[in-house]
């Protein structure tokens, strides 16, 4: 049964997952203790994102940083902690009852490769280092949930699982979660958030996308001697053109990145093979595959042009590898999950637009498993480059923000 109820300014879908309103759910003295609590901890927790920042996690190379968040799970007194086989860390903090069971995660990985300097520097409440914000204020956020959780002991009817998660990142094809959905916690899972990105924004839609390798071939030889033969890194050059001119709608809004490029033996030497990575996204399925259908036709019509050019003299060729593939997916507005995200989040202060992104929740949409993803409390600039930084300040909020929705969905 579902219902609206009025209270004050709020308006609030009363779902047999969330019986009870946020208002009168953070008015309870145990929760009340739990969103103190939360503020208390928020330096402790600044001291932990830190801490746990420098400990390497490159694409693909979760373990160091795993295991630590496996030690802090268990410290703080969750059941069943264990990594999976994908390197997701997962703790229970079971409820009067196993279902609903609510899960909040945040990601491990990072885009940095191994080797990449991961100092964080400090400078009042602004945080400066690699993966400082992506997603290591996630994870901080996540800690500081199940801390002010246990500090003022809440029960809660339905059990809350923790997962700090591998493989969301670049090419990790969000491995993490399809080893948590597909075998980990199979059908156990009745609503996942991850809390991914800043401030108190709420992401309902999933963009997709595809990522892919396109590798391009020839025989290759020498610049001067073997002049007149096609040339693999001049035939990518028009595909990478024809690429740059494609129009793509605004809205849904569709995206296209020629992201890396890499090949070639030497300058006085026509090459035998270069490749470029791709990546395409869309929350739109069809625009998503009509985009994808569109640059497969590019990279086909550049390679016949450069074999005309040099008339079939070593022939040039293209072959694509699918590097990964996010489903596109939304869950509804007016869904008891986003609802009650939107319910909690009002006590804090007026809730954005619902927004799109690309993370962890999108496999779990694709499943028609309500899932959002939701920020970390803080200000982050520059994800995904070396100059990341975010700002501390009112960070707790993020913090409180996941401990009341957690706790509402589990009633
Ligand atoms: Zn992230």
């Amino acid at each position: 049964m579902r219902f609206l109820l009025a209270v004050g300014p709020v308006l609030l879908s009363i779902g047999t997952g969330s019986a009870q309103n946020a208002a009168e759910l953070a008015s309870e003295p145990a929760i009340q203790a739990a969103l103190q609590a939360a503020k208390r901890n928020a330096a402790h927790f600044v001291s932990e994102q830190i801490r746990i920042c420098e400990i390497p996690a490159p694409p693909f190379h979760e373990e160091a940083r795993g295991r630590e968040l496996e030690r802090l799970f268990r410290q703080l007194g969750l059941e069943n902690v264990r990594m999976d086989r994908a390197g997701n860390v997962i703790g229970v903090r079971p409820g009067a009852a196993p279902r609903p069971n609510v899960v909040l995660a945040a990601h491990l990985d990072t885009v940095f490769p191994e080797g990449t300097d991961v100092r964080v520097s400090q400078t009042g409440t602004l945080l400066k280092g690699p993966g400082i914000g992506d997603d290591c204020a996630g994870l901080a956020a996540l800690l500081n949930t199940i801390q002010s959780l246990q500090d003022a002991g809440v029960k809660t009817f339905g059990s809350l699982t923790f997962v700090a998660d591998t493989g969301e990142e670049g090419l990790g094809d969000l491995r993490g979660m399809k080893e948590l959905f597909g075998v980990t916690l199979k059908d156990r899972i009745d609503d996942f958030i991850s809390i991914d990105g800043e401030a108190l924004r709420i992401v309902n839609t999933s963009v997709g996308s595809y990522r892919y390798r396109v590798t391009f071939k020839g025989p290759g030889g020498h610049s001067f001697g073997a002049f007149g033969l096609a040339n693999p890194i001049q035939a990518m050059g028009r595909a990478i053109a024809k690429i740059d001119a494609l129009e793509v709608p605004a809205a849904p809004k569709t995206t296209f990145n020629v992201g890396r490029v890499g090949g070639g033996t030497s300058v006085n030497a026509i090459p035998a093979e270069c490749w470029m990575e791709v990546d395409l996204r869309s929350s739109d399925k069809a625009s998503l595959e009509a985009l994808h259908a569109k640059v497969k036709a590019a990279v086909a019509e550049a390679v016949r042009e450069e074999n005309q050019r040099w008339k079939n003299r070593g022939a040039a060729s293209a072959a694509f590898e699918q590097a990964g593939y996010r489903p596109p997916g939304v869950t509804a507005a007016d869904s008891n999950l986003v609802r009650t995200a939107l319910a909690v989040t009002r006590l804090f202060g007026e809730p954005g637009p619902l927004g799109e992104s690309s993370t962890d929740a999108n496999l779990p949409m694709s499943l028609g498993i309500p899932a959002i993803t939701i920020g970390s409390g803080g200000s982050g600039q520059g994800a995904h480059s070396p100059e990341e930084s975010y700002d501390t300040r009112d960070a707790y909020l993020g913090a409180q923000r996941a401990l009341l929705l957690v706790v509402a969905l589990t009633r």
